[in-house]
């Protein structure tokens, strides 16, 4: 099983939408994907309409009960051979709490080993900060994607977080590659234009090399979980950027 951490240190980039589509696009191509919400907003597990009032079993016991199996935790979705373990409010806590409990930094990181026969694909999505969940979803991943939004300000946010990703590769000892997708790109804007050149400029080939562009039809993450087949710009650019991601050449480029 591969773990993809889709991550950034800032929110609304495009994080859940990039979970979203890279696992619809996996699922497409025949894999078994398993999507985790990791954000205690639970945004995804709202997509797949899974009510968090009460809430369901899923990431929270991941942390806080070690005889849960993710295999089980993780929940059939319309899409076939696409499962997600939901997100829930009470994870805001253990973000508190956690830092001091030693051995938790690596609690996902068991779960996902021991599920590892079940899925070929695992995608968690990232609460948009560095704390516990983030971490534990470093430790666990064999690669970073980082979606950035194509505007100035983003653009120091992706700097945090690839100085919090070579903190974690430092303490785990193992390389983390990383990739970098532009989402929420408008080429009508001069800041859009600059800031997508600097990204190139600054971090060439671990960039996808076509940006998200603004779309409409993405903005409704239901609609994006439902199984229906998406036909938009953006879900096309989706589909390159995840041709880009399983080229073994970028992936080269990434661990360089
Ligand atoms: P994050 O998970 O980083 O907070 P989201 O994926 O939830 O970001 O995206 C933030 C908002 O922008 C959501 O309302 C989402 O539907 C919308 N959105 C994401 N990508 C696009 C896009 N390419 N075009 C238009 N809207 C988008
Ligand atoms: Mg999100």
């Amino acid at each position: 099983m591969q773990t993809w951490a889709i991550a950034n240190q800032k929110g609304g980039v495009g994080k859940t939408t990039t979970t979203l589509c890279l696992a619809r696009g996996l699922v497409d191509a025949g894999f078994r994907v398993l999507v985790l919400d990791l954000d205690p907003h639970a945004s995804l597990s709202h997509a797949f309409r899974i009510p968090t009032d009460p809430p369901a079993r899923g990431s929270y016991e991941l942390f806080t009960d070690p005889t849960q199996m993710l295999s089980r935790l993780g929940r059939a979705t319309a899409i076939d051979r696409l499962h997600v373990c939901p997100a829930q409010p009470a994870l805001a806590t253990l973000e508190r709490r956690g830092a001091s409990q030693p051995g938790l930094g690596l609690a996902l990181g068991r779960s996902l080993h021991a599920a590892r026969d079940a899925y070929d694909y695992a995608v968690l999505d990232c609460p948009p900060t560095l704390g516990l969940l983030m971490v534990n979803a470093l430790a666990a991943a064999d690669r970073l994607v980082s979606p950035t939004q194509t505007d100035p300000l983003a653009l120091h946010g992706l700097r945090d977080m690839l100085r919090t990703a070579d903190m974690v590769e430092r303490s785990r000892r193992r390389p983390l590659p990383r990739a970098i997708i532009p989402t929420l790109h408008d080429k009508r804007t001069r800041s859009g234009q600059q800031s997508l050149e600097q990204l190139h400029e600054m971090y060439g080939p671990l960039v996808s090399p076509d940006p998200i562009p603004l779309d409409t039809r993405l903005r409704d993450a239901a609609a994006v979980a439902s199984g229906a087949t998406l036909a938009s710009r953006g879900a096309d650019a989706y589909r390159e950027a995840l041709q880009w991601l399983l080229d073994p050449i970028s992936l080269e480029c990434e661990a360089a």
